[in-house]
């Protein structure tokens, strides 16, 4: 999904590189090509606006200090700078309590259930604890059966609501999922929740209401990178309603500019975690800034 950035500013650097002297107007034409490429890639604008000045400053330096190689200089620049706007080092979820509890929240169709799944695997077989994935999306008809598929792929219990544990709330169907973890001795729970294609206020006040009944160490936000423009309002919205402590780019692997997903970080703040690049369980990793930095970069 990279490529077309990849090659635009990995050309840019291409001049850059062969030149023994740098001028201050070299170091703007860079600058600009970047920063249309990064517009063009959907990164939001505030998000390119931080990073040009960024490099701007820092690159003027390298070329009055007369430095060897200024091309180079600059190449690592942008590189830094990039990292930086991607997020800098990667966050370790925090699975301090025991159970420690991870809030899904995000749009319909960003990607919870499957990561709800992926999740699960990866904790089980990276991180080694028991894990209990709770069914709160009690809004799409197939969720619950979706995630019982899922979890079962993944090879971790579900809890999901049955007559008697709080059928059609999902706040009740949180509260005694949390409870089971506590009498049956998992690490972790993860908390599946409801969303609408838009943002919507009964589906903000449902997360908040969850959130509050189990008191999360994480809310994980779910982000569909194809969704374009509109992942830094979703995220606003998201951020201003429930709040959350990370952030999960889904569908990476789409044939798609994932510019705004990647601007995430730099509007609100907060830290993307984890990517998930298809619908298989393992299609799933950590996220890290400098290899994805890499890979807009190389
Ligand atoms: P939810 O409504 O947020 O729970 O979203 P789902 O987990 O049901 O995902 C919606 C659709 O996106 C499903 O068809 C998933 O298989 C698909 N999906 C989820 N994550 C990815 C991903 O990383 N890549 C691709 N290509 N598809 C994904």
């Amino acid at each position: 999904m990279f490529n077309t950035l990849s090659d635009r500013i990995t050309g840019s650097f291409k001049s850059l590189r062969s030149k023994g002297r740098l001028s201050a107007s070299d170091v703007e034409e860079t600058i600009s090509q970047i920063r249309r490429a990064l517009l063009d890639a959907d990164v939001a604008l505030p998000v390119v606006r931080s990073f040009t000045a960024a490099v701007r400053e820092k690159a003027t330096g390298a070329v009055a200090s007369k430095a060897l190689n200024p091309g180079q200089q600059v190449v690592k620049i942008v590189n830094d700078e990039l990292v930086e706007i991607l997020g800098g080092e990667t966050r370790e979820l925090d699975l301090s309590r025991r159970p420690a509890v991870i809030m899904l929240a995000g749009l319909q169709g960003a990607g919870k259930t499957t990561l709800a799944g992926k999740l699960g695997r990866w904790l089980r077989t990276e991180r080694n604890r028991k894990v209990l994935l709770v069914a709160s999306d009690l809004q799409r008809p197939n969720a619950v059966n979706q995630l019982q598929v899922v979890g079962g792929q993944a090879g971790v219990d579900v809890w999901a609501p049955e007559p008697g544990n709080g059928v059609g709330d999902p706040v009740a169907v949180a509260r005694s999922g949390l409870a089971r973890a506590e009498e049956y001795g998992y690490d972790v729970v993860v908390v599946d929740t409801a969303g609408r294609l838009g943002i919507d206020e009964e589906m903000m006040r449902q997360a908040i209401d969850i959130r509050a009944a189990v008191n999360p160490n994480e809310v994980l936000f779910v982000i569909d990178a194809m969704i374009g423009q509109d992942a830094v309002a979703t995220a606003n919205a998201f951020q201003d309603g429930v709040g959350f402590t990370g952030v999960v780019v889904s569908k990476l692997d789409g044939d798609t500019r994932g510019g705004a997903a990647l601007s995430v970080r730099g509007v609100t703040g907060v830290p993307i975690m984890f990517a998930s690049t298809g619908e298989k369980l393992t299609d799933f990793e950590q996220f890290h800034a400098d290899r994805m930095a890499s890979r807009i970069l190389d």
